[in-house]
């Protein structure tokens, strides 16, 4: 496993997805609480956004890491359940306003590969929290993988300007070495960049299916 505080990687903008669903639920009752643990972006909320910013929690539970939240002490944008929790497999968890600046890295970090070296990170950032112990017992789960890919692929399809992935650890090394050696970051890069995860919604390819079949409207208007 690799050294978590060089986990990081570019987005190139050819390869942008056009479109990338995320089936995601609000934390029950986290709304109120998340507008008070974050700030207003000092960028604009969509254009400004260049970063995304992987964690995993030290505990084991969505509750526990949700609380930070709900106590008012730091925040983040998504948290991605554990294998023994029942949303696992099914959707993440939205915990903050994405147009809000979340607390998940401290505001003198900075990496002169992450946009030219600028501070004040969470102001032009998203950041995910992974659900895992961070111990050598607790593997991180396939779909906690595929899961924190698509959310990067949903916001990478959505701001235009997104352009780093990159572990907390890399951004603060001396104190932070989260997501962990356990998580499998070439991995997680190839789920970023395949899109495995993604459907042309039926909807769509129903309506793809009408435009092959029925005739032009020409035929009609003659008849
Ligand atoms: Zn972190």
């Amino acid at each position: 496993m690799g050294d978590p505080a060089t986990y990081h990687f570019d987005l190139d903008p050819a390869l942008r997805p056009a479109h990338a669903p995320l089936e995601e639920r609000w934390w029950p009752g986290i709304r109120d609480a998340a507008l008070k643990a974050s700030s207003a972006r000092i960028y604009d909320p969509i254009k400004g956004v260049r970063a995304v910013v992987i964690h995993a929690t030290a505990g084991g539970s969505s509750a526990g890491a949700a609380s930070v939240i709900l106590d008012g002490k730091a925040s983040f944008h998504w948290l991605v359940p554990d294998e023994d929790e029942p949303q696992h497999g099914q959707f993440v968890w939205a915990t903050c306003h994405e147009a809000r600046a979340a607390w998940h890295v401290r505001n003198a970090c900075s990496h002169p590969a992450i946009w030219d070296g600028r501070g004040r990170i969470n102001h032009w950032s998203l950041g995910i929290e992974v659900v895992n112990r961070q111990v050598r017992t607790d593997a991180f789960s396939d779909w906690q993988i595929e899961a924190t890919a698509q959310i990067v692929r949903y916001a990478w399809s959505k701001y235009p300007n997104l352009s780093h992935v990159v572990s907390h650890a890399m951004l603060d090394p001396a104190r932070r070495s989260d997501p962990g050696r356990l998580f499998p970051w070439e991995r997680f890069r190839e789920a970023v960049m395949d899109g495995r995860g993604e459907r042309v919604p039926e909807l769509v390819a129903g309506v793809a299916e009408l435009e092959e079949t029925t005739p032009p409207a020409s035929h009609c208007m003659t008849a």
